[in-house]
């Protein structure tokens, strides 16, 4: 009960009575990518509707530009990425989607994360993680934490889709398990889906 509500709670990127929309355009897993689908494809990125009020058509508004990728040295260097930004005449609010390379609110591509978790996951310590991929320790600490504050939710509601995964209780059980099935973006999308905050 006690997750079902607090998964109810986070609702929070979708009015009632609409289906959360997916932030995650998916299939696009690196910033060479996103660039080229940009140029090419723009309209991937526009949202079916708007994840505010609902209304189906959404004008291009321009584009936002973040950090994505701190591993990529100058010289080699894609960051900032222009983000599609869309304006909903209905409620005239924006809204943008991001493709599934980049994750919200954090630096690292989702694959350098997955790496880093699954360093942790084997059984090292943050330090020798750390020694093997690019985030420094305390940035694997803190997702590291993060994973484990949100453990039971998001465990919970990638069982719903996987059953299968029930079988793994605890956490060092359960995402080495999913990670063999999925990647950490796809799980993350899935979450995404179900209006659940990532990461
Ligand atoms: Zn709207």
């Amino acid at each position: 009960m006690i997750l079902c509500y607090r998964g109810m709670r986070e609702r929070t990127q979708t009015t009632k009575g609409h289906r959360p929309m997916s932030r995650i355009v998916p299939d696009i897993d690196t910033l060479d990518q996103h660039l080229h689908q940009l140029e090419f494809h723009p309209e991937i990125y526009c949202p079916v509707c708007c994840p505010h009020c609902g209304i189906g058509t959404l004008w291009r508004h321009g584009d936002y530009y973040r950090k994505a990728d701190r591993e990529r040295r100058d010289g080699d260097r894609l960051d900032p990425v222009p983000i599609p930004r869309y304006y909903c005449p209905g409620c005239r609010h924006t809204c943008s989607r991001l493709p599934s390379g980049i994750a919200p609110r954090r630096w690292y591509l989702w694959a350098v994360q997955q790496a880093a978790i699954a360093f942790v996951l084997g059984g090292r310590s943050f330090r020798r993680s750390a020694g093997k991929c690019q985030p420094n320790r305390r940035t694997i600490s803190r997702w590291w934490q993060r994973m484990k504050e949100r453990f039971a939710l998001h465990s919970f509601h990638l069982r719903n889709h996987f059953p299968a995964l029930g079988r793994h209780a605890s956490i060092s059980s359960f995402w080495p398990a999913c990670l063999e099935q999925m990647s950490l973006v796809d799980a993350m999308t899935w979450l995404d889906r179900d209006g659940v905050v990532i990461p």
